[in-house]
């Protein structure tokens, strides 16, 4: 008899229609989504990706992506008893395809004003998936854990709703330092830095972000109304990829906010800030990802996946550790690095009210009143 739950106990082996229902609802909701991006640019665009795009190649590309996921949403719908993935799959591609498919023309000039990066939510997700699922399957940590492990939805929420808020968390970024450290900046120690070597400047630059972004972090653990922001990061119980994309909107602020101030001070040159930037967002994922490469004695160089790991740790003797993003050198130095051969025994808060679950209520919960 069909049934249509989002909890079974369906087997999820090859054959059983899990793994085509799975690919089919993501296909289909990617699809969809991309044709929402070419009915409402102006809206659902990044300006500044929209230039790059190679739309017949988009175009071509979404075609074959609405293909993939109705027939493998078929394949799902024949093979599996639960048709809840089958059906999403199924369904978006009908939407996409009645809202016009790979052919909905984009005319005329757009307007630059307020936007939701969709498409910036949609890249973000394709390329990290491609990159981390293989990974963490092919390098697993913790083999036992999937990828649609407990809380994986209120992560995905935070993914979906930083990448489409990118223009808020960028101005909230650079406009702080922009408005209130216009003062600090100097022409002439500016232009010795843009004199320097691209690579000097990414070494420099990496240090001060890390080295600002040390202090920024350390303060949001020691100071008990700024913890409530950053506990929402520490709640996370499961470490992948995804994980990482758990940051109170305020934390997120904050830290890059600050961040910025010197990197833009000091006027780095466009080049090793764009090689910063990627670096700090793969980064970032990295360590947090259920992978088990420890890095040999390169580990005191750079931040691995097991030194950040500690840092999320529920045991005693690694809370308040390794708060570097980049550089664990910087926790040596402040006495703060925690890094044995093993792994933690458990990730999540110990101690303390923890946050409760859910994007919503983990949004409002620091600033209810805690604990007096
Ligand atoms: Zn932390
Ligand atoms: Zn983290």
């Amino acid at each position: 008899m069909a049934a249509f739950a989002l909890r079974t106990i369906e087997p999820t082996r090859f054959g059983s229609g899990w793994i085509s229902g799975v690919l089919s609802a993501t296909l289909g909701l990617l699809g969809l989504g991309a044709v929402l991006c070419f009915h409402f640019p102006a809206l659902l665009t990044t300006p500044e990706a929209r230039a790059l795009y190679p739309v017949p190649w988009v175009r071509a590309l979404l075609h074959l992506v609405l293909v993939g996921s109705f027939v493998l949403g078929v394949i799902s719908l024949t093979l599996r008893r639960n048709k809840a993935l089958g059906t999403v799959g199924v369904v978006c591609t009908l939407a996409a395809a009645l809202l016009g498919g790979s052919r909905v023309p984009v005319e005329g000039e757009l307007q630059q004003g307020p936007f939701l990066g969709l498409d910036w939510f949609l890249l973000n997700l394709i390329l990290y998936s491609i990159i981390f699922i293989p990974l963490e399957r092919l390098f697993a940590r913790l083999p036992e854990q999937g990828i649609f492990r407990a809380s994986w939805r209120t992560d995905l929420t935070y993914f979906f709703i930083s990448a489409v808020l990118v223009q808020v968390t960028t101005i909230l970024t650079l406009k702080p330092a922009m408005v209130f450290f216009d003062w600090a900046a100097f022409p002439a120690v500016q232009s010795a830095i843009r004199a320097l070597p691209g690579i000097v400047q990414f070494v420099l630059l990496v240090f001060v972000a890390d080295f600002t972004q040390y202090w920024v972090h350390r303060t949001f653990h020691a100071v008990p109304i700024l913890w409530r922001f950053h506990a929402v990061h520490h709640s996370a119980e499961q470490m992948d990829w995804l994980a990482g994309s758990r940051l109170h909107l305020v934390d997120i602020a904050v830290t890059r906010g600050l961040t910025y101030v010197p990197i833009y001070v000091m006027g780095f040159a466009d080049g090793p800030l764009f090689a910063y930037l990627v670096l700090v967002s793969a980064q970032a994922t990295f360590i947090h990802a259920n992978v088990r490469f420890t890095f040999g004695p390169l580990r005191w160089l750079v931040a691995t996946p097991q030194f950040h790991h500690w840092h999320h740790a529920a045991d005693r003797e690694a809370i308040d550790k390794n708060f570097a993003v980049h550089l664990p050198v910087l926790d040596v130095l402040f006495g703060t690095a925690y890094l044995p051969e093993r792994w933690p025994s458990a990730y999540g808060i110990s101690g303390g009210e923890p946050p409760p679950r859910g994007y919503l209520r983990q949004l409002l919960w620091p600033f209810s009143k805690g604990p007096s």
